[in-house]
């Protein structure tokens, strides 16, 4: 709402500036209402973030744990491997004939290209193990930051909505105090729209039209307004004309337009 300073030669009824006050009061109280209700989706987010931190960790882990499993696998099969390698080899003194020599070795060639190739599979398995770990070391140190600072930020945010809370619970104890003095019919005229009207339902006379709605008001309506001794409201949208913003009094000797531009 207009701030009064350097109005003061406006004549304003007693209640109607309670209304004003009452007013100014709703928006801020809206305002923390909404502010309010902002900040736990906030704290989600933070929670949110942490947890996919922290299934990082566990993804790591597990195609760690994979290519152990692996590892364990493929050094079962080089065991074995080199067992039938032995078998062969052993087998070699029994050969009686060039052709079953010449097959013998050929299935140790094919069981050495074996183990060559698991040997290989194992060096690599071992390099992923190694990389894997210290990935998983790099994330746990991740986490453990990301901990700390959203322990923190939600602990900010926490502190907030109980700041938040105490403000709105003192602002609206003011409000009791301040609706309690206005008169019950303004009060009622007051609680049934201000939700409609969200802070503009008590408006100024601007440039001699309602301050709401923007009608332009009939002279009478203007006279009523500037001369507050009773409640004027707009003949159209029905709000509450508070005073006339850019009347003062000394300058209403018969004229009121003189010091304003023609319209
Ligand atoms: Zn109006």
């Amino acid at each position: 709402m207009n701030n009064q300073e350097g109005k003061q030669k406006l004549k304003l009824k007693p209640e109607i500036q309670l209304l004003i006050d009452l007013q100014e009061l709703d928006v801020k109280l809206r305002n923390l209402k909404t502010e309010i209700n902002s900040l736990p989706a906030k704290l989600t987010e933070i929670a949110t973030s942490l947890e996919e931190q922290r299934e990082q960790v566990l993804s790591l882990k597990h195609k760690y744990e994979e290519t152990l499993k692996e590892r364990r696998h493929k050094e079962m099969d080089l065991k074995e491997a080199e067992e039938k390698k032995r078998k062969f080899l052993s087998q070699q003194v029994d050969v009686r004939t060039n052709e079953e020599m010449h097959a013998l070795q050929h299935e140790i060639a094919l069981v050495e290209q074996q183990i060559d190739k698991l040997e290989d599979k194992i060096l690599q398995l071992l390099d992923e193990e190694e990389l894997l770990n210290k990935k998983i070391q790099e994330q746990k140190e991740k986490v453990k930051l990301a901990e700390e600072k959203a322990e923190a930020e939600s602990r900010a945010i926490k502190e907030k909505i109980e700041k938040l809370k105490h403000h709105y619970n003192t602002l609206n104890k003011k409000r009791d105090e301040l609706i309690a003095r206005i008169p019950d019919e303004l009060k009622d005229f007051y609680e049934t729209f201000h939700e409609r009207y969200l802070g503009e339902l008590v408006v100024p006379v601007v440039n001699g039209s309602c301050g709401g709605c923007f009608m332009q008001l009939l002279p009478q309506r203007l006279v009523q307004v500037h001369l507050a001794q009773e409640i004027v409201f707009c003949d159209r949208c029905h709000r509450l004309l508070a005073y006339d913003a850019d009347y003062t009094p000394e300058s209403n000797t018969t004229d009121n337009d003189s010091d304003k531009p023609s319209r």
